[in-house]
């Protein structure tokens, strides 16, 4: 009976829930104190020296045995967050949903976190959840072994004490981690029921890490996708954003899609994916990114997404163009509709939604090449990220080459050289300004 209700609520039959941890010895791990970051071995130390538990744990140790360089460090420790911010002087607590402390050691941000209880129907500490099952609040504190069991992969539910070099694992994360297999802690049901976001995530990680998700954990996916729904949208946009900035974003993409994660749930994978004329624009944009990223060269998140939006934007200008509106304001109008459909999903920050505008804004202004046009979009301060923006439309064959070799060449040229390129002005395109001069109310569309 126990033994049955213990299986269910952990899951799997290890020996590591049912008895003691396994306690892994550095012999068979392999990481030394001082293959974390300094800042992180510190604030461990200090924390134990105060007489506490702490721990680095989750994606840094999963990272480090997977020989890929943590990009942050977090702690996981027995003190209260206002006990831990006691312990340092530069630490601040944050969060609302559950209080986190920043520790800020030289140029480095530690993430310290109290062990978190468990929540089920069981321990009398139910967590607040929504009609779907969905996890509202979860800021209940408890031991250690609650703490594993409430995060979400056995790879990510390692904990490393940088003074023993020891590592403790109560879910066979280790050998998961081997026989390189993404598998949830607990029902998988539960857990993407409890937060969905966890679906994102087994993709991700899955993808970053060259693992396989346990068909448990990738089975139920399709069936509950819709839940993607619930996900508040500023915490999706997040998400979105590590999925497609992680270096691995095509294989992520094409794993989305395999899942049956894609559709009618994120209107952006759903434009990325669904329309055959922008999918190899798309593709080139992430493929771009992912090089960036593995380079270690910055990418900016307006420039992604203006790419992830662009053929949306095309069909919608298009189709504005056709009831007779004129291409600018055609264009803006287009720009604010694809951009709000976004919203109601996705929360696209104010600043990366006024990058995204200003390079789709470029665009038509990239086909001017007479007279001082061409020098005007030469000054526009986003014009770097609007030109590599016209190199993909070129690449993906939507743009003729020759327009993107004569900016090209027009932004390499020095004075004579360029005014020497630039086109006469065309006749119909004085004759219309001319007209709507005269009538702007009414010009015809272009
Ligand atoms: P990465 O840093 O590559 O994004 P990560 O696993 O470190 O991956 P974080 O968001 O930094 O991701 O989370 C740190 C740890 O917190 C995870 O390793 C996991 O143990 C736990 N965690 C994060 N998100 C969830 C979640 N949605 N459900 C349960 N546990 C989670
Ligand atoms: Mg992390």
């Amino acid at each position: 009976m126990i033994r049955k209700f213990i299986s269910r609520v952990f899951g799997r039959k290890t020996p590591g829930v049912a008895g003691e941890p396994a306690v892994i010895g550095v012999s068979k791990h392999g990481i030394r104190r001082d293959d974390i970051s300094s800042g992180s071995r510190r604030t461990v130390e200090t924390l134990q020296q105060q007489g506490y538990k702490a721990y680095v744990v989750g994606g840094a140790v999963r990272d480090l045995l997977a020989g890929i360089i943590p990009k942050d460090y977090d702690v996981a420790t027995s003190a209260t967050p206002e006990q831990v911010r006691q312990c340092f002087r530069r630490s601040r607590i944050i969060g609302r949903r559950f209080q986190i402390v920043h520790v800020l050691m030289g140029a480095e941000t530690i993430e310290v976190t109290t062990f978190r209880g468990h929540h089920d129907e069981h321990s009398g500490s139910k967590a607040h959840t929504d009609n779907q099952g969905r996890v509202l609040r979860d800021n209940v504190f408890g031991s250690e072994r609650e703490d594993a069991a409430r995060r979400d992969f056995t790879v990510n539910a390692l904990y490393f004490d940088p003074s023993s070099e020891t590592i403790i694992d109560y879910h066979h994360g280790l050998a998961d981690l081997k026989q390189k297999t993404l598998r949830m802690i607990g029902d998988p049901k539960t857990r993407y029921r409890e937060d969905p976001v966890r679906m994102l995530r087994a993709v991700r990680l899955a993808a970053k890490l060259n693992l396989v998700i346990d068909p448990e954990a990738s089975r139920p996916i399709r069936e509950m996708a819709s839940l993607v729904e619930n996900i508040p949208p500023s915490r999706l946009f997040d998400e979105m954003l590590k999925l497609l900035t992680s270096g691995f974003a095509v294989k992520c993409v094409s794993q989305l899609r395999a899942e049956g994660l894609h559709h009618g749930l994120l209107p952006l994978l759903d434009v990325i994916l669904d329309q055959p004329l922008g999918e190899r624009f798309v593709m080139l944009a992430l493929e771009n990114t992912d090089r960036r990223v593995r380079e270690g060269k910055p990418i900016s998140p307006g420039f992604l997404f203006a790419t992830l939006l662009w053929h949306e934007v095309l069909s919608k200008w298009e189709s504005i163009k056709a009831t007779g509106e004129r291409a600018m304001p055609a264009l803006f109008l287009a720009m604010d509709e694809v951009l709000d459909v976004q919203a109601e999903k996705l929360a696209i920050t104010r600043r990366i939604a006024g990058d995204i505008k200003d390079i789709w804004a470029l665009q038509p202004r990239f086909e001017q090449r007479s007279g001082k046009r061409p020098y005007g979009v030469l000054e526009q301060p986003r014009f770097r990220a609007g030109y590599d923006f016209l190199l993909l439309r070129a690449e993906s064959g939507e743009v003729d080459g020759e327009l993107e070799q004569w900016w090209t060449d027009f932004m390499n040229a020095d004075g004579d050289a360029r005014a020497a390129m630039l086109l006469p002005p065309k006749a119909d395109e004085t004759k219309k300004r001319r007209r709507r001069k005269r009538k702007p109310a009414d010009g015809p569309a272009e």
